[in-house]
């Protein structure tokens, strides 16, 4: 229907959205309260990276809800000309960066106070063959390998050099695949505590890593 309509709603904004970027989903919206909760906190603007920015759901909705500046990336160019898109038309592009890359690739040198991330995370077997409204979807969205943590490992192998001292850091994940993610996560940053939240269905769907 999202891709339809050209549309799709995200913590109470509209999203332009199209075949080129995921359907921004409900559950990601708690990551953006723990990152909005965490940047209200801190007593300064704050620093936010969005990694695999997608549609720009998570770096907007940080950005309006905040006075964060943030930075986004995406290895899909299209994606990043729709997120700047969707900054422009809700006026935060000001504090909004949109950059083209591999993961953390565009932003190397830069330390930030939360980075938030949705990347791929469906483990390829469990990939819906279609008709389905995910098979609609680009796969490079979704698609995170043999046990869905293939493009969270490439991230949080360089994730230290892209934190503050105390940083939080967001990842949201497949259910049952939540526990390892953890293991990854605490492996990555050591001097950190490392939580499960879960998503309006109850179900374990992101780690949370707040840096001591
Ligand atoms: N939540 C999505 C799904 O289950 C997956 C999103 C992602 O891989 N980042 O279809």
């Amino acid at each position: 229907m999202a891709y339809i309509t050209g549309s799709a709603c995200f913590y109470g904004r509209e999203f332009i959205v199209d075949e080129s970027v995921l359907v921004p989903r409900p559950e990601t919206e708690h990551l953006v309260d723990e990152a909005v909760a965490f940047l209200r906190g801190l007593g300064t603007a704050g620093r936010v990276l969005d990694v695999g920015t997608g549609s720009g759901a998570i770096a907007c909705t940080i950005a309006a809800e905040t006075n964060a500046v943030v930075d986004a990336t995406d290895v899909s160019p299209e994606a990043v000309a729709l997120a700047a898109r969707n900054a422009e038309r809700l006026a935060i592009g000001g504090r909004c960066r949109f950059l083209c890359g591999d993961l953390a690739a565009p932003v190397k040198g830069e330390r930030y106070d939360v980075v938030v991330a949705n990347l791929p995370y469906v483990p390829t077997a469990d990939l819906p063959a279609g008709p389905d409204s995910t098979s609609f979807e680009p796969r490079v969205a979704l698609d995170g390998g043999p046990d869905g943590l293939t493009v969270y490992r490439a991230l949080l192998r360089g994730i230290a050099d892209h934190v503050t001292a105390k940083a939080m850091v967001l990842l949201e994940a497949a259910p049952p695949t939540i526990e390892r993610l953890i293991e990854l996560t605490q492996n990555s940053l050591r001097n950190s505590t490392v939580t499960i939240g879960n998503d309006y269905a109850g179900l374990a769907r992101y780690v949370k890593g707040t840096l001591k």
